[in-house]
C-alpha cells in the first residue's frame, strides 16, 4: 500500500535480487498475483514464497476478501503527503478493517536526506502507537531492503506459529 511514486515497485524488484532469494520460480500464468511480484525467501534454512500485492493495481478488491498474510504500507521520506497518505492506511487497517496482522510501515528514499521532510521519530511514534513495525530503505541504493524482506517474513512467520521463533 502507499501513494503512487514512492517507491513500491522498486522496492519489490530489489526484493528479487536479495541474497535471501531461494530457487522456487513461479509460471507466468497471469492472475491477481501477478507472478513477476512474486518472490521466494530462503530463511533459516525454511524457504518461503512471498506474493505482492499492489493495492493500488486492484482497485475494485476489498481487503476483507482476500487472504493477506502481512501489510507493508509505504511513504517516501521526502514527501509529506506521502506520509499522510500512510497515516490513513495505518488507521484505516488498524481502527476500520481491525485487523491484526502484522502491519509494517516504510520509509523510503532514505538516499535523498537533503530532502527529507518526514522524521525518523515522527514515524516511528506512528508506527508504535498502531502496533506496527518501522523500517527505513533506500530502493534506489538497494539499502535495508534485505531487511526489510525478511523482517516482512519474520513477521509472518510469527504470527502463523508464534512457538516456532
Ligand atoms: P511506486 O509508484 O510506488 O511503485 O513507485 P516506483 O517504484 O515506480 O518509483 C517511483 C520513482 O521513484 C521512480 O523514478 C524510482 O526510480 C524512484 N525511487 C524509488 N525508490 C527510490 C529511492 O529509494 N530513492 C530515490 N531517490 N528514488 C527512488
Amino acid at each position: 500500500m502507499g501513494a503512487p511514486g514512492v517507491g513500491k515497485t522498486a522496492l519489490t524488484r530489489q526484493f528479487m535480487t536479495s541474497e535471501y532469494k531461494g530457487t522456487y520460480t513461479e509460471s507466468n500464468t497471469p492472475d491477481l498475483l501477478e507472478p513477476e511480484r512474486n518472490v521466494s525467501v530462503l530463511l533459516d534454512g525454511l524457504e518461503s514464497t512471498l506474493h505482492f500485492i499492489a493495492e493500488e493495481q486492484h482497485p475494485d478488491f476489498e481487503i476483507e476478501d482476500i487472504p493477506i498474510d502481512a501489510f507493508v504500507i509505504v511513504f517516501a521520506v521526502s514527501d509529506p503527503a506521502s506520509y499522510n497518505q500512510a497515516i490513513l492506511a495505518v488507521r484505516r487497517l488498524r481502527e476500520e478493517v481491525r485487523t491484526n496482522k502484522a502491519v509494517i510501515l516504510v520509509g523510503n528514499k532514505t538516499d535523498l536526506a537533503r530532502q527529507r521532510r518526514v522524521a525518523r521519530h515522527d514515524a516511528a511514534r506512528l508506527a508504535k502507537k498502531y502496533h506496527c513495525r518501522y523500517a527505513e530503505t533506500s530502493a534506489a541504493l538497494n539499502h535495508h531492503v534485505d531487511e526489510l524482506l525478511v523482517g516482512i517474513l519474520s513477521q509472518i512467520r510469527e504470527q502463523i506459529s508464534p512457538s516456532a521463533s
